[in-house]
C-alpha cells in the first residue's frame, strides 16, 4: 500500500544543496519535505566526497610533514599504517556531520522520506523505498546531484578500477597507480595514495594539470607534484584499459604516452562528473533537461515549470559543495516569496592537495580571453617570514587588479592552506575593495596571508619592507 505525504516544499536529493535549501525553507516558515535514496543526509559531499577526501587528507598531510622534520633536527620512525583504523577515523568523522543534519533536520520539523523519488506529474512525486510513497506538493527542489562519468572501454566492474567513491574506501594500497584525470579530485586521492605509499602516474589529456587554474600557479604546484607522481603525462590520452589477472593494462596514446602498455595494481578513473538530470522522470513535470543531463534555471533556480526549481551540481557547473548550498537558499527564499536571485561574484574553487591550490573571481586566463584591462601581481612566498619559517617557500600570491578602477577582480594562491588564506580575496572581491583597500589593512605578522596585503602593496606601488 502507498503512504501519501502532503508538502508545501519537496527537495529532491539531501545533498549540500538540498538541506541547505530545506533548512532555509523551514526556517521561513515552510513545510518541508526531504526525499533521499540514502539513509543518511549530506549527499555526496558528506558520504563520498568534500568530508572523506579532507579527513583522508589531514592524514596524508600529516605523514608527508613528519617526514620533513629530520632537517629541523626531528626525526620520526616510519609510518604503520593501519588501514582499517584510518578508515574508521573517515568513518567517524562522516557519521559526526551526518548525525548533526539529521538532528537539524528534526529539530526543524523537516521530513526526511527515504527511497528513490521519481515524478509523476508537476505537482507529485513517487519515492520508492522499503514502502511507497507518494509526496503531493506545491513546490519542488530538485537536488538530486552528479556521479562519477564512467567511460565505456573502462571495465569499470573490475574491483582494481575505482571511482573517488571506491577510492575513498581505501580497499587497498597499490604498489602502482595510475591516477587517469588530473583534475582536482584525482590529485586530491594521488596525495593520499602516495602519503600511504602507493608509487603513482598521473595522465591528463590537457597541457596542465588542474586546467581550469592559471598557468603560473601550476608551474609551482608542479614542482611538489614530479616529486610525488613518477610520471605525470600530459596531453595525453589512454585508449585501452584490460583487466588481466597480473594487473590492470593501460594502452597510452599522446605526447608522453609510454611505447608499450603500462601494468598497473590500481587505477583511479577521475574524469569528471556526469548530472543525474535524466533519471527522475523530469520530462513528466515538464520541466527541461538537456541532452548531457543539466537542468535548465533561471537567476531564481526557477526551471522551465514555475513551481519547480533546480540547484546544485545538477544545474552546472561548477559542481561544488558551496555553490549548491548558496543555490539552495536562492531557491528556498524565492519560494517564501523574497526577492532573492543566484549572482556572484566569486565562487572560490580549491584543490585540498599538498601544496593546495585556490583561486577565486576571475583567472588570468579568463582575464585574457575576456579583453579585460586587468594587471596580475605575485608576492613569492619565498620572502614570506611565515612560510620560511614553516618550511612553506614553495608558494606564492597573485591578486588580479582591473586597471581602470584598482578593484580586486581575481585572486590565487598557491601553497600551505591557501584554501584557508583565499577567504579574504573573495570577500574582498564581493566588497569591491580596490588595490588601497588591501594594502592598507593591517595585516598580522608573521603570517602567510600577509603575503595577500604585500601583493596588493606592490599593485598600490607602495611596498618598502618586505621581512
Ligand atoms: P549531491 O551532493 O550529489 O547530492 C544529491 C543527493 O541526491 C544524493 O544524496 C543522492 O543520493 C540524492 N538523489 C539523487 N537522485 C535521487 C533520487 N532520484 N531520489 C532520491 N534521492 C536522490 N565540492 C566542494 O565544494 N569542495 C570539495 O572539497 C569537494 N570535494 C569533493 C571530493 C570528491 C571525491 C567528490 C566526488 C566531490 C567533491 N566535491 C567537492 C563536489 C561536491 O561533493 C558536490 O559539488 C556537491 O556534493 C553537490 O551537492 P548537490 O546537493 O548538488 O548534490
Amino acid at each position: 500500500m502507498s503512504n501519501e505525504v502532503k508538502t508545501q516544499v519537496v527537495v529532491l536529493g539531501g545533498g549540500p544543496g538540498g538541506y541547505s535549501a530545506a533548512f532555509r525553507a523551514a526556517d521561513l516558515g515552510l513545510d518541508v519535505v526531504i526525499v533521499e535514496r540514502y539513509s543518511t543526509l549530506g549527499g555526496v559531499c558528506l558520504n563520498v566526497g568534500c568530508i572523506p577526501s579532507k579527513a583522508l587528507l589531514h592524514v596524508a598531510k600529516t605523514i608527508e610533514d613528519s617526514a620533513t622534520m629530520g632537517a629541523a633536527g626531528v626525526e620520526f620512525g616510519k609510518p604503520k599504517i593501519d588501514l582499517d583504523k584510518i578508515r574508521a577515523h573517515k568513518d567517524k568523522v562522516i557519521n559526526q556531520l551526518t548525525g548533526g543534519l539529521s538532528q537539524m533536520s528534526k529539530m526543524r520539523k523537516v521530513k526526511v522520506v527515504n527511497g528513490l523519488g521519481e515524478f509523476v506529474s508537476a505537482n507529485e512525486l513517487k519515492v520508492t523505498g522499503e514502502e511507497e510513497t507518494t509526496v503531493k506538493f506545491e513546490h519542488a527542489i530538485i537536488a538530486a546531484g552528479s556521479q562519477p562519468v564512467k567511460l565505456p572501454f573502462i571495465p569499470h566492474d573490475d574491483e582494481r578500477i575505482w571511482d573517488s567513491t571506491d577510492a575513498l574506501e581505501l580497499p587497498f594500497i597499490p604498489k602502482k597507480m595510475l591516477v587517469l584525470g588530473g583534475g582536482i579530485i584525482g590529485l586530491e586521492m594521488g596525495c593520499v595514495y602516495k602519503a600511504l605509499g602507493a608509487s603513482l602516474d598521473v595522465v591528463e589529456f590537457m597541457d596542465q594539470l588542474i586546467p581550469a587554474a592559471d598557468k603560473d600557479i601550476i608551474r609551482v604546484f608542479n614542482k611538489s607534484m614530479k616529486s610525488k607522481f613518477d610520471n605525470i603525462m600530459l596531453e595525453t590520452k589512454v585508449t585501452k584499459v584490460e583487466a588481466k589477472k597480473d594487473g590492470i593494462h593501460v594502452t597510452f596514446e599522446g605526447k608522453k604516452a609510454p611505447a608499450e602498455p603500462v601494468v598497473y595494481d590500481a587505477v583511479l578513473v577521475a574524469v569528471g562528473r556526469t548530472p543525474n538530470g535524466n533519471k527522475l522522470g523530469a520530462d513528466k513535470a515538464g520541466v527541461k533537461v538537456t541532452d548531457r543531463g543539466f537542468i535548465e534555471v533561471d537567476k531564481q533556480m526557477r526551471t522551465s515549470v514555475k513551481n519547480i526549481f533546480a540547484i546544485g551540481d545538477i544545474v552546472g557547473q561548477p559542481m561544488l559543495a558551496h555553490k549548491a548550498v548558496h543555490e539552495g537558499h536562492v531557491a528556498a527564499e524565492v519560494i517564501a516569496g523574497k526577492k532573492h536571485f543566484f549572482d556572484p561574484k566569486v565562487i572560490p574553487s580549491i584543490a585540498y592537495t599538498d601544496p593546495e591550490v585556490a583561486w577565486t573571481g576571475v583567472t588570468e586566463k579568463e582575464a585574457k580571453e575576456q579583453g579585460l584591462n586587468y594587471e596580475a601581481v605575485t608576492f613569492p612566498w619565498a620572502a614570506s617570514g611565515r612560510a620560511i619559517s614553516s618550511g612553506a617557500t614553495d608558494g606564492f600570491t597573485k591578486l588580479i587588479f582591473d586597471k581602470d578602477t584598482d578593484r580586486v577582480i581575481g585572486g590565487a594562491l598557491v601553497g600551505s592552506h591557501a584554501g584557508e588564506l583565499l577567504g579574504e580575496i573573495s570577500l574582498a572581491i564581493e566588497m569591491g575593495s580596490d588595490a588601497e583597500d588591501i594594502a592598507l589593512t593591517v595585516h598580522a605578522h608573521p603570517t602567510l596571508y600577509e603575503t595577500i596585503g604585500q601583493a596588493a602593496e606592490v599593485y598600490a606601488g607602495s611596498i618598502t619592507d618586505i621581512p
